[in-house]
């Protein structure tokens, strides 16, 4: 008998027809005899829905009352599968963020899960309940209601599955487990058995969206059993597991992109000691995440151009404080781009394998795709090009890295 911590995400949760079927799945589990906590989502595209709720009625929302209105959409899935469960026969009862409680810290919309008290729903699943949670949501210390970031409620299962010592959590989603690119934009992408915790967190951070990072992160750090399922299929999905127990190694595990960052350029800054962090200080003052950045060289006028990229939702707060910092600076130009993409490859091969770099430069060349700047990890190679470009980008890395499988047969004609 397992302890198993299945979560559902908002393509499975969407109407009372996939509740349903998300219901017959966990009663399958219980049948089999495992005890069961599941994590929903809210229905695919409440969450958006909620939001521009909240940007509608102020575009300076209070993030305390924008979490009451966001933590929202997961309270309603979490009672209809709980009704659902019950209606067939599975005795289970809901327990919101606040309940359990799931404490976070206090940052809204982008709270930490800090503990799980897990007393309460420890005995109802020794009572033979079902413990129904809604992901996504917690509880700070204030007493109001946070929300964790999009994608939050992988974050939550995770952490749930840690606080209850579970065997396995497993997140069903709309594709049935991790693919070596986006399977909606290649459909050659080849599902991957397993994949290694380095490799899934790297991926997760450079845009694919099929795990939150902070839920990688997460089961990494508490070793646990992290699968990604289809809650539509009964296939095989893919298995995060740790570097040692990952046999055949693959020089790249998978090509993801990111269309939410905006690039920044100053031209003509004084080339001298300390500018750079008269601009990077400001912004980090403004929690603003800076990820790439790109430094020319002095032409020999004594200025140089600073390039780099921040989350494209920060792009007014960003161009607001540099012009600010403008004095201090001392740049004589400012140049906003929204219009690019980032594209990386991932993979613990090139720990060992000279050349991957080298390899995407040139796939991109022959398409002529233009890079408008650099950066790498110990396992990454993250490129910025323009955005018309990306889903060309993405296929090409694909089939330069040798990553491409069979099409499906009803795929062939869209490509
Ligand atoms: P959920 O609502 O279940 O949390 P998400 O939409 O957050 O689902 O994540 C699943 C989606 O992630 C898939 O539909 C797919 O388009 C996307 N995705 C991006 N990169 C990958 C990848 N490498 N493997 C699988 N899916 C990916
Ligand atoms: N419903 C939230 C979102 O759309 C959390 C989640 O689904 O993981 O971001
Ligand atoms: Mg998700």
């Amino acid at each position: 008998m397992a302890l198993i911590v299945m979560k559902f995400g908002g393509t499975s949760m969407a109407g009372t027809e996939r509740i349903r079927a998300v219901a017959a799945r966990v009663k399958r589990a219980v049948d089999a005899g495992d005890r069961v906590a599941v994590v929903v989502s809210a229905m695919a595209g409440e969450t958006d829905r909620l939001v521009n709720f909240c940007r509608e009625a102020s575009p300076l929302a209070d993030p305390r009352e924008y979490d009451v209105v966001v933590a929202a959409g997961e309270q309603i899935t979490a009672g209809l599968l709980a009704i659902a469960l019950q209606a067939a026969g599975v005795p289970a009862r809901s327990w919101l963020g606040w309940q359990l409680p799931v404490r976070t810290s206090d940052a809204h919309s982008v709270a930490r899960i800090e503990a799980i008290d897990t007393a309460g729903i420890l005995a109802a699943m020794d009572r033979g309940e079902v413990a129904v949670v809604p992901g996504f949501q917690g509880l700070a210390d204030s007493g109001r209601v946070t929300t964790l970031g999009r994608g939050g409620s992988d974050t939550s299962a995770v952490a749930l599955a840690a606080a209850l010592k579970a065997d396995r959590c497993d997140i069903y989603t709309d594709v049935d487990g991790v693919y070596t690119t986006d399977p909606r934009i290649v459909p050659r992408a080849r599902k991957l058995a397993r994949i290694t915790y380095e490799e899934m967190l790297e991926l997760a951070s450079v845009g694919a969206k099929v795990l939150q990072t902070r839920s990688v992160e997460l089961a990494m750090k508490e070793a646990v059993r992290l699968q990604v399922l289809s809650s539509f299929s009964d296939a095989p999905g893919t298995l995060v597991v740790g570097e040692d127990e990952e046999m055949e190694r693959e020089l790249i595990a998978g090509v993801a992109y990111d269309k939410n960052e905006a690039k920044v350029t100053l031209v003509g800054v004084p080339d001298k000691p300390g500018v750079v962090a008269m601009i990077f200080g400001p912004l980090a003052d403004a929690n603003i995440n800076v990820d790439m950045i790109v430094q020319n060289i002095d032409k020999g006028e004594g200025t140089t151009d600073v390039t780099f990229t921040v989350p494209r939702a920060q792009l007014p707060l960003s161009l607001d404080v540099l012009d600010k910092a403008r004095a201090g600076i001392g740049y004589a130009r400012i140049i906003p781009d929204a219009n690019v993409a980032k594209v990386s490859v991932v993979g613990v091969g090139m720990k060992s394998h000279a050349g991957v770099a080298a390899t995407m430069f040139r796939a991109l060349a022959d398409r002529g795709i233009n890079i408008q700047a650099i950066t790498t990890s110990e396992i990454k190679v993250s490129v910025l090009i323009a955005q018309e470009y990306v889903e060309l980008a993405v296929r090409v890395l694909h089939t330069a890295y040798g990553l491409d499988g069979e099409a499906p047969a009803e795929a062939e004609d869209v490509l």
